[in-house]
């Protein structure tokens, strides 16, 4: 099995993963895993990017 980096989809086994979870209150439900906090910081980036058009008004 495999587990790839939510945001590159690398093995994460083969780096050092850095695991997100969604709310303290919700053990075991993962949000996403990176390989690495490169990928994290891009993931979030990417995310508030989406966030961000959403939001934006036409001129
Ligand atoms: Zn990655």
């Amino acid at each position: 099995m495999t587990d790839g980096c939510t945001y590159c989809g690398s093995d994460i086994e083969r780096h050092d993963p850095v695991f997100v979870n969604e709310g303290a209150n919700a053990p075991g439900n993962q949000a996403g895993r990176f390989c690495n906090y490169a990928c994290l910081a891009a993931y979030i980036e990417s995310e508030e990017l989406t966030y961000g058009t959403a939001c934006e008004w036409e001129p």
